[in-house]
């Protein structure tokens, strides 16, 4: 190891995209990607003309960004306006915008718990890059468990979690609504439990799937300065490949995530694709029934299967064991080696729902699979 760097960093491995893909000769697009929880569908053909002519016409490659994103926080904010009773509330105050929403839940370290021994709080299995880039940080990470019957936070845990004077004082506790990988909403009883929290301690409820559930908790903003909504332009909005998300927050906590972020966290072109996205949402997000009748289909054919376990889900992916923990894995790896890749994580299976055609790839693979064992 490199003299002169920290000691706690030898034990992480560096983030690999499709890991179970590493090291194979199939091109991309032979793969079915179901397990990185993408929308299937590329930007329509004229959408992508018209980002390619922007590119043309109105980017200066010469010249630094818009280091404010201050149009496309305003149309986030008009977006964010449309969960709310009265379609007001949140301004571009309310707003900042991240390189992905990975670069918001750093901000959100950094500000909070970095170099004043805080902690953080997840209940897993949950969305893995809270506790990666907290560690990476040298923060400390407090873990909570979940019921097995549906994976809404074991409460008791959490609440002895928070009170221990073993670790570090918790000062952000960690939610994705619904939840990665298992798919759950919220519960009244997890609800009540976070608004019952200390005002010094930041609630993160992680809103990535926002578009498919159609819930949302950013009213809670209005009310709860404590409280931040994260969502991202990964999923629903199809921006994968162009790194954007942002938060919704009371503006003094807005204006702490402006102070630790880069300068041009947000090349221009990622902004321009983010505000066409925007301005388009009706026409993209109109694949959203569509997806949303798939996962209904595959989760059905997936019940017929007596020997997997299924939970049901709010977002565009499904949660599934097999009997036993070797079980599943295997079916993950023989998915693999016929070209399905999943997500294996938090001793579960994650499919995302993809086309109809890799849906039913998906199927017809599992039920060879699981008619060979029988
Ligand atoms: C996909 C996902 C994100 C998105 O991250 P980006 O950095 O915006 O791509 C954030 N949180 C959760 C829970 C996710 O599943």
């Amino acid at each position: 190891m490199l003299p002169f760097i920290r000691s706690d960093l030898t034990q992480f491995a560096a983030y690999t995209p499709h890991p179970e893909a590493s090291g194979e000769t199939l091109p991309p697009a032979q793969w079915d990607r179901l397990d990185t929880n993408e929308c299937p569908f590329d930007l329509p053909e004229d959408l992508k003309q018209k980002l390619a002519w922007t590119y043309q016409q109105e980017i200066e490659a010469n010249r630094y960004p818009d280091g404010s994103h201050l149009a496309l926080k305003q149309a986030i904010a008009t977006y964010a306006n449309e969960a709310l009773a009265d379609r007001s509330g949140f301004t571009a105050q309310h707003i900042s915008v991240g390189n992905g929403s990975d670069e918001l839940i750093r901000s959100l370290l950094i500000a909070t718990c970095l170099g004043n021994g805080a902690a953080v709080f997840v209940a897993d299995p949950t969305f893995s890059m809270y506790a990666i880039l907290a560690q990476t940080l040298g923060i400390p990470v407090v873990r909570g468990d979940r019921t097995e019957s549906d994976f809404a936070m074991n409460l008791e845990t959490a609440t002895a979690a928070l009170c221990s004077s073993h670790s570090a004082p918790v000062r952000v506790v960690f939610v994705v609504h619904p939840n990665s990988p298992t798919g759950n909403r919220l519960t009244a009883a997890e609800l009540d439990w976070l608004r019952q929290l200390s005002p010094e301690i930041l609630v993160v409820v992680d809103e990535a799937y926002f578009e498919f559930s159609q819930t949302t908790l950013a009213p809670e903003v209005l009310q709860r300065p404590n409280w931040v909504i994260l969502r991202t332009f990964s999923k629903a909005f199809r921006l994968a490949a162009h790194r954007v998300g942002y938060a919704i927050a009371d503006p003094d906590l807005a204006a702490i995530l402006e102070k630790v972020r880069l300068p041009y966290n947000l090349p221009a072109y990622t902004q321009a694709a983010a505000q066409v996205a925007l301005a388009q949402r009706q026409l993209l997000l109109q694949a959203i029934p569509e997806l949303l009748a798939e996962r209904d289909r595959l989760q059905q054919a997936l019940a017929a299967f007596p020997t997997l376990r299924l939970w049901p889900s709010a977002a565009n992916f499904i949660y599934l064991r097999a009997q036993t923990e070797a079980a599943t894995a295997q079916l993950a790896q023989t998915l693999k080696a016929q070209g399905t890749l999943i997500r294996h994580t938090g001793g579960g299976l994650r499919i995302t729902v993809g086309t109809a055609a890799e849906n039913r790839r998906t199927l017809e693979r599992l039920q060879q699979i699981l008619a060979s064992r029988l």
